[in-house]
């Protein structure tokens, strides 16, 4: 049986592509309300865009070793993402993200962060980044308009860290943060995936990192995505343990004044600066909540993370579509959109292989 070649994945695969919904030949005029209401009464006033599904790091749990990535062609030009958002933002979105990928691998980031940054409706620019390239960036894209950062950190340990993102330099990663501190990027917000045997056992020196540096940092739940089930199996920790650990440390407190528009619970050590956050996308759904949508690099809408559905917007985008078109697209979106995606443990929710493909 060893000697039965593998099938191979064919490219779409490999890619782990959403399905493009087929969009009705004639879309219903929707009234432009000013806001973006989806077919559940939430309003979508947040949208993340990925600008690369490239990545300068490998994390284990994240990007499976064969991924093929997006051809040159396939990706949205800085001016087809600054035109989308200026209509999302004309719709209603008032909060953008910049995610990928990593999205400080794609050259010249700092023009889109200014071209969005100068729409008149958007309240808040946020960037996540691993951290790797922040150090050389924070000022540039301070100047350029971002106000806040989130950088993916796993582990305080070195070896550790080089170990979970094949490769990484946790030094470089550190240096990002006070560089961001020091350029004014606020909050600065450190997630960090907890996964138990890997670490757990770091939860209390996460925490004291919030003793004496403005940050906040927020575990979140391992997700059960695409090809790292091997790494995931076993590894969930509930908030509620981490928190356990922490207290032997010291004590928290709830608190609740935190930047940002999403599902995190929030307290902060007694004398600390920073706050520390919980993400439960596991045992807590916040679907009821929710209030985002995500544009891939590809310039796929996707409604919801763990939803395969997509609305294609790049070949209307190229083919010449108006604004009006458009934001009927992007409306008509909001009439589809799942009302939840009950992922649980040990199931895929979809076939999305890695939060890389459409920007986590
Ligand atoms: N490169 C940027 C970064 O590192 O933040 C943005 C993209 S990265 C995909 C966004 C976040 O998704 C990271 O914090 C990463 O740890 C998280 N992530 C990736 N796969 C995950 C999974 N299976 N479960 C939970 N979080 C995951």
């Amino acid at each position: 049986l060893s000697a039965v070649p593998a099938i191979e994945a064919t490219r779409a695969e490999k890619h782990g592509k959403g399905r493009t919904l087929a969009v009705p030949g004639r879309l219903p005029v929707l009234p432009s309300a000013g806001s973006l209401d989806d077919r559940f009464g939430r309003r979508i006033h947040y949208l993340r865009i990925s600008v690369t599904d490239r990545c300068n790091l490998r994390c284990v749990y994240c990007i499976p070793n064969d991924m093929e990535w997006l051809r040159k062609g396939e990706i949205l030009s800085y001016e087809e993402i600054a035109r989308l958002a200026r209509i999302f933002t004309g719709a209603g979105v008032r909060r953008i993200r910049l995610t990928g990928g990593e999205p400080l691998v794609r050259s010249g980031i700092e023009r889109l962060v200014r071209a969005l940054g100068s729409l008149p409706e958007l309240e808040d620019l946020a960037l996540s980044t691993n951290g790797i390239l922040l150090a050389a960036h924070a000022e540039s894209l301070r100047e350029a308009g971002l106000r806040r950062v989130n950088v993916s950190m796993d582990s305080l340990d070195a070896g550790k860290f080089a170990a979970i993102t094949q490769g990484g330099d946790l030094g470089k990663v550190l240096e990002g943060i006070d560089a961001a501190l020091a350029a004014g990027l606020r909050p600065v917000k450190i997630n960090v995936v907890a996964a138990r045997g890997f670490n757990d056992s770091e939860a209390a020196d996460f925490a004291r990192l919030t003793l004496d540096r403005d940050v906040v940092v927020r575990f979140i739940e391992i997700m059960p995505l695409g090809d790292s089930r091997e790494f995931q199996a076993d590894r969930f920790v509930s908030a509620d343990e981490i928190i356990e650990r922490i207290r032997e440390v010291g004590p928290l407190d709830p608190c609740d004044d935190v930047t940002g528009s999403g599902p995190a619970r929030y307290f902060r050590m007694r004398g600390g600066r920073g706050t520390i956050g919980f993400i439960t996308p596991m045992s807590h759904t916040f679907c009821e909540t929710c209030n985002r949508v995500r544009l891939t690099a590809a310039g796929q809408l996707r409604l919801c993370l763990f939803g395969d559905d997509e609305i294609d917007l790049r070949t209307p985008l190229r083919a010449g579509a108006d604004d009006h078109e458009l934001e009927r697209l992007i409306r008509f979106g909001m009439t589809v959109k799942p009302e939840s995606h009950h992922l649980q443990h040990g199931m895929a929710g979809c076939g999305l292989r890695a939060l890389s493909q459409v920007g986590g």
